[in-house]
């Protein structure tokens, strides 16, 4: 516990232990994933899921630190080093596809944190969360743009990721500058942290431009005609 004792000073013993017997899926050890882990392994979460089929790439290193050294390695594999070192008291489980039986992977663990880059993903996991009753913790990142939600699927009366944006009406660009990656997965952890803890959670959709450092917060509700969380309404 001596590990953690700047930070059980602010959130108290129960609560450390509460994140010591959590579980984590990180699904995308890219930019945001790279900052989703070193903190919830510094934090102390017990059990971390990397899933990431990818190599590293040159190009990833300008933002995804975690996997310094080691190109050409798998980044779920590379993710395990990087824990290990950072953190020997985390369980870390690798995978390098999302997997063939989402459900079940996903079950196995008490939250989601989605640091996927395309729209495609982030639909696919938002419907196996909401099935499982997962919670999910979005964020996605553009140039010099963030943001961020969690869907807690716990609730019934949670909107999800569909709601917001239903399916093909949105581009996407993943050209982002280093650091908003690190500043937009650390706010990713910290609101999985919260969650674990039963600390409250942002209930909006959180915009940021970071060139002007302008943040808004959107209200968001459950769409009574979205194809995922309404279904059974
Ligand atoms: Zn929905």
């Amino acid at each position: 516990m001596l590990r953690y004792l700047r930070q059980i000073e602010v959130i108290g013993v129960e609560n450390q232990k509460k994140l010591s017997n959590s579980s984590v899926l990180v699904i995308g050890a890219g930019g945001l994933g790279s900052a989703v882990i070193t903190y919830l392994a510094c934090a102390g979460v017990g059990k971390i899921g990397v899933s990431d089929g990818d190599l590293v790439e040159i190009h990833n290193l300008d933002r995804q630190f975690i996997h310094a050294g080691k190109i050409g390695i798998k980044k779920s594999k590379s993710a395990e080093m990087f824990i290990k070192t950072l953190n020997p008291e985390v369980e870390i489980e690798i995978y390098d596809d999302f997997g063939k039986d989402k459900s079940l992977r996903i079950s196995k663990y008490d939250l989601v944190v989605c640091c996927v880059d395309t729209i495609e993903d982030r639909h696919k996991i938002n419907e196996v969360c909401f099935k499982n009753k997962k919670p999910m913790i979005h964020a996605a990142i553009s140039g010099f743009e963030g943001e961020l939600a969690v869907f807690d699927f716990r609730n019934s009366g949670s909107p999800c990721y569909e709601c917001i944006y239903p399916r093909n009406i949105h581009s996407e660009k993943n050209s982002v500058v280093s650091p908003i990656a690190g500043i937009v997965g650390s706010m990713q952890a910290l609101e999985a942290i919260k969650l674990i803890c039963n600390f409250e959670t942002l209930n909006h959709l959180l915009r940021m431009d970071f060139r002007y450092m302008e943040f808004i917060k959107i209200s968001i509700s459950k769409r009574k005609d979205c194809p995922v969380c309404s279904k059974n309404l």
